[in-house]
């Protein structure tokens, strides 16, 4: 339930995706679904399943493949294979560009294995083999009865379209920008697109629409008018939004606007990974969103202060780290054991200026002394103070008082 300040969703159908009896649900009442896509050959499924495997532990509820080769798609069902067989049940989403139709027809063990299918409709060809390629697409959706997303990319819009578009645009009176026009276009490619879908016989609620792009206006705007000109579940996210810090301010600056808006039902964070980086971080940050924004929660919430000159110590920050991957590590069993405890509030706080408070405020909180001070902490829980930690085992002290108070 999000909490109250969070605008009430966008009305949208609600689509299914299914693998065996695990079924993720996109649009309508569902919470706002997490998902990621592999870095891996999807050639190699061995190296595949074990992403797909670290994402969906991190939190992922769908995982997209790359499906762009005869050699990929004829490992996907390998792939699935080998996830059912380290009881995955994560949904596979297949992502599809150029060659989709010959690779769903080619390799029915393929269609058949992924959940999904990521249609671009930009990266079809052109004029009657653009349609053609669509409706053989469309086709394998209905024989295997899987949904689809109509994924409509700014760096790869439907050149016939924009053309066409922007003729139209050159005859107006006054005419619109090339930016307005390029918008426009994304979103009449999306719908078009689900429309003839449907003409083609694929069902209105296995449908999810995606307009992605790399500017967080642009992106804004899309979405916004995308969400008044139809109820198809929408796919946020900002394409392209690039490394660090960057990539994570830009794609949260965009997504939380409409999330705001109660737009958006499912959001992948497209970070580009740092040489040797963490895969799974776009996940973390993906949850992070939408739990400071009360719209989910995933994992206990850490608050812990800036630290100042006050802080001058390690202590705190050290506390403030463990605690963090302690409370996450805890996740896959806790989430089983002890439903809710993800809503759970823990604050970490580096001296009296604000420590004791915010600890009161926290379900359980411990406040350093500050700088230059022998470690002491006292901590709170449920808003009363009970023990005061000291010496070299704060850390662990406080993470045994977090675990019990779990239990109980
Ligand atoms: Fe600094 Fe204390 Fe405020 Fe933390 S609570 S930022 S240590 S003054």
């Amino acid at each position: 339930n999000p909490e109250p300040g969070a605008a009430p969703r966008r009305p949208t159908r609600g689509v299914a995706v299914r693998w065996g009896g695990h079924v993720v649900r996109v649009g309508g009442d569902a919470p706002v679904v997490v998902q990621s896509m592999t870095n891996t050959d999807t050639a190699d499924p061995q190296a595949t399943a074990l992403q797909v495997r670290e994402l969906w532990r991190a939190g992922s509820e769908l995982v997209r493949v790359t499906v762009n080769t005869p050699e990929a798609a004829a490992q996907v069902a390998a792939l699935r294979d080998a996830l059912d067989r380290m009881n995955v049940p994560v949904p596979l989403v297949g992502d599809f560009h150029y060659n989709g139709h010959k690779l769903l027809t080619q390799f029915p063990d393929c269609a058949q294995a992924l959940s999904k299918y990521r249609i671009n409709p930009g990266n079809m060809g052109g004029g009657k083999r653009r349609d053609d390629n669509f409706a053989q697409m469309i086709e394998v959706a209905c024989r295997y009865d899987k949904p689809i997303r109509i994924g409509v990319n700014w760096g790869s819009l439907d050149h016939e379209l924009l053309a066409r578009m922007m003729d139209e645009n050159a005859a107006r009176s006054v005419p619109w920008s090339a930016n307005a026009v390029m918008r426009e276009a994304l979103v009449v490619s999306a719908i078009s697109n689900a429309e003839r879908a449907q003409e083609l016989g694929l069902r209105g609620d296995a449908i999810v629409l995606s307009c992605k792009v790399s500017h967080v206006q642009d992106l804004i705007a899309v979405y916004r008018d995308l969400s008044r000109r139809c109820d198809y579940p929408l796919h946020l996210g900002l394409t392209e939004a690039g490394m660090g810090s960057k990539g994570i301010v830009a794609s949260t600056a965009a997504l939380a606007v409409l999330l705001q808006e109660g737009v958006g039902d499912t959001i992948r964070i497209s970070l580009t990974p740092e040489p040797g980086g963490d895969r799974c971080r776009e996940v973390v940050v993906a949850q992070e969103i939408l739990q400071t924004m009360g719209l989910r929660a995933f994992t206990p919430m850490v608050v812990a202060c800036p630290g100042c000159g006050r802080t001058s110590s390690t202590v705190f920050q050290e506390l403030a780290a463990s605690i963090q991957a302690f409370l996450r590590a805890q996740m896959p069993v806790w989430k089983t054991q002890y439903p809710g405890v993800e809503n759970m509030h823990v604050a970490v706080m580096g001296c009296v200026v604000n420590g004791p408070g915010e600890s009161r405020h926290a379900d359980i909180g411990i406040s350093l002394p500050g700088t230059g001070e022998i470690p002491s902490a006292p901590v709170y829980v449920d808003g009363e103070r009970t023990v005061t930690l000291k010496g070299d085992a704060i850390a662990e002290e406080f993470q045994a008082i977090v675990e019990n108070y779990v239990a109980r």
